[in-house]
């Protein structure tokens, strides 16, 4: 299988830079690949990686301030070194219990 770490560096080609993984809203270490429907750790890595861009004009979801996000917004706190995905993951368990934050 074809590994793209390099050196003992983290792997940059990895899901915490999918544009496929949804980072779980509470333990963003895991999240959901929506391509395999599957939880996965943020340095797992599959065939279906594709880099993640905010050139799209939709919302977009911050990690590091757990924030709904614009475009431009995004492009800002991922200048910052925050971690801005297109959407987070919120365990159906307790979708309820966080319904407001939405
Ligand atoms: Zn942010």
């Amino acid at each position: 299988m074809n590994n793209r770490r390099s050196g003992n560096g983290r792997r940059e080609v990895a899901c915490h830079s999918c544009a496929h993984w949804r980072p779980h809203i509470f333990y963003p270490i895991l999240g959901l690949c929506s391509v395999r429907g599957v939880l996965t750790f943020e340095d797992d890595w599959c065939e279906h990686y594709k880099p993640l861009s905010y050139g799209e004009d939709r919302f977009y979801w911050c990690v590091t301030c757990r924030m709904r996000l614009t475009a431009v917004e995004a492009r800002e706190h991922a200048s910052r070194g925050h971690k801005v995905y297109l959407s987070g993951y919120i365990d159906p368990d307790v979708r309820e219990e966080i319904y407001d934050a939405f």
